[in-house]
C-alpha cells in the first residue's frame, strides 16, 4: 500500500512503471511527472485498463528545487523514483530531504553544463586526486550521507541494472560464494541489433558521453586510467556468441573497490561493433558530441543536443530490435581455502521485453531492477538510512524478485575468464 513519485517518462521509466504497475498490492498509487507531460498521460492513458494501480500525471522541471518541493509536498508520496537524467540527482535528493522522502535512481550525478567553472574547479582536483577523469562520480551524492542519516530517510543510488544487479551480484558472490574475492569483471553485451546504421540504446547524450571518455580500472588500490576503447577482447557470451568488448570507466567500480576492498582488480567492458564506433569516433571528430554551445545562424546550438534530436529515439527501438543481451560478472578468489571462479548474470530477449511492456532489452534491464529496488524500499527489505548503493543492501531478495519478475539469474561454475 504505497504512494510513489516517478520523476522522468522516458524508455527506462516507461518500463518501471509498467513494472509497478504489475503490483498494485505494492504500488497502489503512482504519480508521473516530467517535463513533457503529454508523454506522461499518454503511458497513464495506455495503463489505464491494464492496472488497478491509481494513476496520474504532472508536469514538472526537476533542475528547479522549489517546482519539486511544490510537487512533492502536494502528493506525499513515500518515495521519489528518479529516473529523469543524472543531470537531476541533486536537485531531487535536495527536495526529498526538505520534504522528508525516501529517494533512489539509475544513475550518478553528472553536471549537464561540464564547462560550468565552480564545477569544473572541483571536478580537476577530483581527477588529480583520484586519477579518473569521468564527468560523473559519487563524491557529489555520498556527500548527502549524514544528511539522509540524521532525516531518517534512505537514498537508494544507481538501481538500474549496471549500476544495480551487477552490485547485487558482487554482494551476493561475497555472501554465498567466496571468503575473498581477487577480481571482479563486470560485462554488459548487447548481442541485439535494431538496424539502424546507427542508434544509441538509452539516452543518446548520456551514452556517447560515457563511451567516448577514456577507460579506466581499479588495481591494487587506485585507477588506471587509459585512451577510449584502448584495451580489446573477444568473449564468447552464452546466448549470444563471441562479441568484441572494451574496456570502460563505470560508476559501479568506484564503489565496489570501497565496499569490498579486498578486491585487487575491477574492470568493466562493453560490447560495440565496430560500426558503431567507427560512426561515434567520426562524430566525436567533427566536434557533433561536444556539449559547447556553438553559434550557428543566430541560434546557439548545443552539438550533442542537436544529434540526439536526429538520432533515433531510444524508445522507438523495441519493435525492431532482435536479439539479447547478457550482462554479469565474473568472479575469481577463494572459498575454504579453495581457489574458485563464478560467472553470475542474466539474459534478456530483446523481442520478449517488447511483448511484455512495449520496450527493448537495455530499457527493460534498467526498468525492471528500478521497480524491484523499490520493491524492497517500500516492502522493508532494505532499511538502512543514509545514501547507499546496491551492494550494501542484503542481495537475496532483490535477486528473487529479479528472478521473479524478468530478470532471472544464470550462473557458472567453470567460466571462460578474460585476458
Ligand atoms: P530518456 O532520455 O529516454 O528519458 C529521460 C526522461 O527524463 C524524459 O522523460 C525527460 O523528459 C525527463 N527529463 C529530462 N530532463 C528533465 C527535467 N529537467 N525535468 C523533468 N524531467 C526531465 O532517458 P532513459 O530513460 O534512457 O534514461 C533514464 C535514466 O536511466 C538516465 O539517468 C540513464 O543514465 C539511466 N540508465 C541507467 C542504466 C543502468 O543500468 N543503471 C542503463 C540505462 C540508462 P522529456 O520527455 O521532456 O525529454
Amino acid at each position: 500500500m504505497s504512494r510513489v513519485l516517478v520523476i522522468g517518462c522516458g524508455g527506462v521509466a516507461s518500463v518501471a512503471i509498467r513494472k509497478c504497475c504489475q503490483h498494485p498490492e505494492v504500488f497502489t498509487e503512482l504519480c508521473i511527472a516530467s517535463r513533457t507531460k503529454s508523454k506522461c498521460d499518454a503511458l497513464a492513458a495506455a495503463l489505464k485498463d491494464k492496472t488497478t494501480t491509481r494513476i496520474t500525471t504532472a508536469q514538472v522541471n526537476a533542475d528547479d528545487v522549489d517546482q519539486l518541493i511544490s510537487l512533492i509536498r502536494a502528493y506525499k508520496p513515500e518515495l521519489v523514483m528518479n529516473i529523469a537524467l543524472p543531470y537531476q540527482d541533486l536537485t531531487i535528493m535536495d527536495a526529498c530531504l526538505a520534504c522528508g522522502v525516501n529517494y533512489m535512481d539509475t544513475a550518478n550525478y553528472e553536471p549537464e553544463d561540464t564547462d560550468d567553472p565552480a564545477w569544473r574547479a572541483i571536478y580537476e582536483k577530483r581527477c588529480r586526486e583520484k586519477g579518473f577523469s569521468a564527468y560523473f562520480d559519487y563524491s557529489w551524492q555520498w556527500a548527502y550521507r549524514e544528511k539522509f542519516e540524521q532525516a531518517g530517510l534512505t537514498a537508494l543510488l544507481g538501481c538500474g541494472f549496471d549500476p544495480g544487479v551487477t552490485q547485487a551480484y558482487c554482494a551476493y558472490a561475497k555472501k554465498h560464494e567466496f571468503d575473498e574475492i581477487d577480481t571482479i569483471d563486470i560485462l554488459d553485451c548487447n548481442g541485439g541489433d535494431h538496424g539502424y546504421p546507427f542508434a544509441t540504446n538509452f539516452n543518446p547524450e548520456v551514452n556517447l558521453r560515457e563511451v567516448s571518455a577514456p577507460g579506466s580500472y581499479w588495481e591494487d588500490g587506485h585507477w588506471i586510467e587509459i585512451p577510449a576503447m584502448s584495451i580489446k577482447r573477444e568473449y564468447d557470451f552464452d546466448a549470444v556468441g563471441p562479441k568484441d568488448m572494451y574496456l570502460l570507466h563505470h560508476e559501479e567500480i568506484e564503489s565496489l573497490a570501497v565496499n569490498i576492498p579486498e578486491v585487487k582488480r575491477i574492470r568493466f567492458f562493453m560490447t560495440f561493433g565496430q560500426s558503431y564506433l567507427t560512426h561515434m569516433k567520426c562524430l566525436e571528430n567533427v566536434g557533433m558530441l561536444s556539449t559547447v554551445p556553438v553559434l550557428f545562424e543566430g541560434h546557439e546550438i548545443v552539438p550533442i543536443k542537436f544529434l540526439k534530436a536526429l538520432l533515433p529515439d531510444p524508445a522507438s527501438l523495441g519493435p525492431r530490435t532482435h536479439g539479447k543481451t547478457n550482462i554479469g560478472c565474473i568472479f575469481t578468489g577463494r572459498k575454504n581455502g579453495e581457489e574458485k571462479t563464478y560467472y553470475i548474470y542474466n539474459v534478456c530477449d530483446h523481442q520478449e521485453c517488447y511483448r511484455e511492456v512495449e520496450s527493448q532489452a537495455i530499457s527493460y534491464t534498467t526498468g525492471v531492477p528500478a521497480m524491484c529496488g523499490a520493491l524492497m524500499l517500500l516492502t522493508g527489505k532494505w532499511t538502512a538510512k543514509g545514501v547507499h548503493t546496491v551492494e550494501e543492501f542484503d542481495p537475496d531478495p532483490f535477486l528473487d524478485a529479479l528472478d521473479k519478475y524478468g530478470l532471472p539469474r544464470r550462473e557458472n561454475r567453470a567460466p571462460s575468464l578474460v585476458e
